[in-house]
């Protein structure tokens, strides 16, 4: 430790570009962001430090549905923080039960269980379903398996990470976690075989693959999850961190399809982007099979979280933000329809609600990484997801004009490159 630390060492970075020569010199290098530095925001703009402004198309990774600093959750989140912050659940407080009240009530479960990252809450689900197995279903001790898919996406922690497919993930990180099967995506056949084996306990999928590129699976696919789950006495365990709180257009992505999933796992825009808010959802005959003292977290279940959980969550619903999802969604896709056809670069356009990508013809020298930096040039920020494709998820608060005005930009942007 440094015993002459003054605070003078900590004094505020110049501009962006001592913000960015501090984060490359003393922060981990397990990022690589677009060269750009916000420092603050307000509903669907972010501005950066030399106060340049940007249309948010990310959302934090769909944690921002609400908008920037929303009003309503600040004031939620400041008023509570004035009050009590953290208790640890080693006593009850007065915010939890009333959060969980009411998630339960919105999405029809018995139980929840409040943790804070998204990595965390599908632990969680993980954990719940081999305890399920055990306890339900009567699996031989440590016998256990969970079936995946291949491009999944559900978080950076070891457990999670042991079904990840994706090298860049896992890499070097090994031993892994056994008890895994993968199949692929979107695939009934294999899914119906991989459930066929009785020491299968859940099937651990996302309703919409988010981070392998906005990749939807074919109409019925979740009907069909669901009625092999039944059939299999297997839990349905839908990760909806990212296509979950209206993202795409209905509250959950499964609501598409009306499917109900035994364990629901839900992160991000619970918080609508202040604070790590995360949440598995179950029913008592699941639920309860995890006794007290058998998982935790000091801050799951905070009262700071379950105040801002609350107000995100109403202003999801008081805002009608599924249905503006659902309707700017229709006028994303065919806008981009349009430029996919104007320009000949783009190879395709997909997406449900607000949750969107498209793929770059590979044609040429330049990257989806290259139009992310013209967009940002011209003033909207999204971030490729894979080498040729990029997701565009803007805040759901967004409104029409605001919305062409931003396909404007996208259009000019991909056009300098032809
Ligand atoms: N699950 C899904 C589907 C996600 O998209 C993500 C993050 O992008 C996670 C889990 C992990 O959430 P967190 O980064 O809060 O741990």
């Amino acid at each position: 430790m440094n015993t002459s630390f003054t605070s003078t060492q900590t004094q505020a970075p110049s501009g962006s570009v001592q913000a960015m020569e501090w984060e490359e010199r003393y922060g981990a290098h397990n990022y690589h962001p677009l060269p750009v530095v916000l420092d603050h925001a307000s509903g669907i703009e972010v501005f950066d430090m030399e106060g340049k402004r940007y249309f948010d198309f990310l959302s934090a990774y769909s944690a921002v549905n609400q908008g920037h600093c929303h009003p309503r959750i600040i004031t939620a989140m400041t008023e509570q923080a004035k009050r009590l912050t953290l208790t640890s659940r080693a006593f009850y407080n007065s915010k939890l039960g009333a959060f969980e009240k009411m998630i339960c009530e919105l999405l029809g479960y018995d139980k929840v269980l409040v943790m804070n990252s998204g990595a965390e809450a599908n632990e969680t689900a993980l954990k719940l379903a081999r305890k399920w197995a055990y306890k339900v279903k009567g699996i031989e001790k440590d016998k256990a398996r969970i079936v995946a898919v291949s491009n999944n996406f559900h978080g950076r922690t070891l457990g999670v990470i042991s079904a990840s497919t994706e090298a860049d993930s896992t890499e070097g990180f090994g031993p892994f976690l056994p008890g895994y099967d993968i199949i692929p995506y979107n695939n009934v056949d294999a899914l119906e075989a991989s459930l066929k084996n009785p020491d299968v306990c859940a099937f651990w999928f996302e309703p919409i693959q988010g981070e392998a590129g906005v990749i939807m699976p074919d109409p019925g696919y979740l009907k069909e999850i669901r009625i092999l789950c039944d059939r299999y006495n297997v839990l349905m365990m839908a990760d909806e961190v990212q296509t979950g709180m209206c993202r795409t257009g209905t509250m959950m992505a499964c609501d598409h399809e009306q499917v109900r999933p035994d364990v629901l796992i839900l992160g991000k825009a619970l918080s609508g982007g202040t604070m790590p808010v995360s949440a598995v959802l179950a029913d008592d005959a699941i639920m309860l099979c995890i006794q007290p003292g058998e998982h935790g977290s000091t801050f799951g279940g905070n009262p700071l979280a379950c105040a801002v959980g609350m107000a995100s969550i109403q202003v999801l619903v008081d805002e009608n933000l599924a249905d503006n999802a659902h309707r700017m969604g229709k006028i994303f896709r065919s806008r981009m329809e349009e430029i996919k056809t104007r320009t000949g670069m783009v190879r395709a356009v997909r997406g449900k609600g607000l949750l969107n990508a498209i793929d770059i013809d590979p044609i040429g020298s330049f990257s989806a990484w290259d139009i992310c930096v013209e967009m940002m040039g011209n003033g909207l920020l999204a971030k490729p997801t894979r080498r040729d494709t990029i997701r565009f998820a803007p805040p759901l608060i967004i409104t029409e004009s605001q919305l062409l005005e931003c396909c404007h930009i996208i259009e000019q942007s991909i056009l300098k490159f032809s």
